[in-house]
């Protein structure tokens, strides 16, 4: 939808299809009874980081009204945090770059996302019309398809200049391509990934936030995030390894381990909203559209998580995808007569920016998944803790809390505002990261050791 509303912003007349229904009339409704069947993750948590409201507010700014409209909050977690600070050492600071325009429930952000599209001239949104096939026409790079129209399930044709493929993490899009004469795109997975078990909650009001939105407590982690109208939500997440952890689907034991965790249990205050979620992500995985300066096809490129996808471990999908669009959109309104051109031109700007930010987002998890079994499994830290590749991201974290300034590089990373490298090539933050971290001790939020974690699971 992001896609489709810049490139219409472009001047462009864009067919949108989407094999699911259509969004309700009312926001409620879409959280009651929108069925998603091709969105596995319709009914898990979901946050927009800071760096993707800059985004949309800048690109989108319909988007953005449309969140407004369904309620999305505007919420600050490095404000929150900051709050946390020795000293009070977080006063009078200008966080305003880490707000966002977020709710935990997602089917309010599709909504808005679907209600922004509909208003915009030049979309037109068929629902219920599955992709199926592709149609070609005369090669421009020589054994090369060069996709010129779709074909749906029910078996119209659709002529295309240019198909964007946004069919989400099992996008048929390479499928097609071979089926089509073409070659597969090459897939590129490190498998890591949690389970994830979402409750929601209501309440009169938000519940403090007394430590991170998201936190690593030994084996597990909890990401509380706020939302709509007095919603909010807690997820516990683990090891897909970890058969006692998925004891949390019970709706007691999932209170009776929030409880035990002092910074959060008072999230578990609220009035529960139906089951909790369950699902889980294990992979990280990039499609390598072209391939030695080749193309897979030419006349389609693909955008968002049908290129690449993270486990969202941190909750960047969104943003990494709203990345991708606002700089593949004016390639495709630039190049779209010349198909070589607009392969060679989505290859150079998703490699400059998508591809870097999905790189540093599977960072975080080469660290924390091998912590997270070591936990488990009662093992000694499974790092050498003097590897700066592990030492260095430790220390960064620890250190936001105690320090501002390191607390505002380190939520400039966390919410997708700069690269980790951007913001420790400036002078002096390196040394200043290392001088917070070794004269404070290592932080970390307080909570259950495994055994006794594993008393509340039973
Ligand atoms: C458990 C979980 C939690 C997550 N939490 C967060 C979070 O907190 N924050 C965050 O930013 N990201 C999060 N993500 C990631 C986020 O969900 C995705 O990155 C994001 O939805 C990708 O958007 P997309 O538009 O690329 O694809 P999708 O949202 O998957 O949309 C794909 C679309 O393609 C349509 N489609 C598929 N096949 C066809 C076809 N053949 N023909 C026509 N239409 C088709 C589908 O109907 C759908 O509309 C989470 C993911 C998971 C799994």
């Amino acid at each position: 939808m992001a896609t489709a509303i810049l490139l219409a912003q472009q001047g462009l007349d864009v067919v949108v299809l989407d094999r699911d229904e259509a969004a309700p009339d009312d926001p409620e409704e879409a959280w009651e009874s929108w069925q998603r069947r091709s969105v596995g993750q319709f009914r898990l948590v979901h946050y927009v980081q800071p760096g993707g409201r800059a985004l949309m507010e800048q690109h989108l700014p319909t988007v953005f009204t449309a969140m407004e409209a369904v309620g999305a909050i505007r919420y600050n977690s490095a404000e929150a945090q900051a709050c946390l600070l020795p000293d009070g050492a977080g006063k009078d600071l200008d966080l305003s770059r880490f707000e966002t325009m977020t709710t935990c429930r997602r089917p309010l952000i599709e909504y808005a996302y679907a209600s922004a599209a509909r208003k915009t001239p030049g979309v037109e949104v068929r629902y219920g019309c599955a992709a199926a096939g592709l149609v070609t026409g005369t090669e421009v790079i020589p054994g090369v398809p060069h996709i010129t129209g779709v074909r749906t399930e029910s078996g119209e044709t659709i002529d295309t200049r240019v198909i964007v493929d946004a069919a989400g993490r099992r996008s048929p899009l390479s499928g097609m391509i071979e089926a089509a004469g073409g070659r597969q795109s090459p897939e590129h997975a490190f498998e890591s990934g949690f389970v994830y078990n979402t409750q929601y909650y209501r309440g009169a009001s938000l519940p403090e936030p007394r430590d991170d939105l998201l936190c690593a407590i030994g084996s597990i982690s909890v990401l509380t995030i706020p939302g709509d109208h007095g919603w909010w939500s807690v997820t516990l997440y683990h090891s897909p390894k970890d058969k006692l952890m998925r004891n949390v689907r019970d709706p007691k034991i999932f209170e009776r381990v929030v409880r035990a965790l002092p910074n959060h249990a008072h999230w578990a205050d609220g009035a529960p909203q139906g089951d909790s979620f369950s699902m889980a992500s294990t992979a990280n995985t990039t499609r390598e559209f072209v391939v030695d300066g080749v193309p897979c096809a030419t006349g389609v490129v693909p955008v968002g998580d049908a290129w690449g996808f993270t486990n969202p471990s941190i909750g960047r999908g969104i943003t990494l995808g709203l990345m991708h669009a606002v700089d593949i959109a004016p390639a495709i309104a630039e190049h779209m007569e010349d198909p070589r051109q607009l392969a060679a031109e989505w290859e150079r700007r998703t490699d400059e920016r998508a591809a870097r930010w999905h790189a540093s987002t599977v960072n975080f998890d080469r660290i924390r998944a091998p912590e997270v079994e070591a936990h488990l499994h009662g093992l000694p830290d499974p790092f050498d803790p003097s590897d700066p590749s592990v030492a260095g991201p430790r220390a960064f974290t620890s250190a936001s809390h105690y320090d501002p300034e390191v607390l505002q590089w380190f939520f400039e990373v966390l919410g997708c505002l700069s690269l980790p490298e951007e913001v420790m090539a400036r002078e002096g933050v390196f040394q200043r990261v290392l001088d917070v971290a070794l004269s404070t001790p290592p932080y970390s939020s307080p909570g259950p050791t495994r055994a006794e974690l594993e008393g509340l699971l039973v």
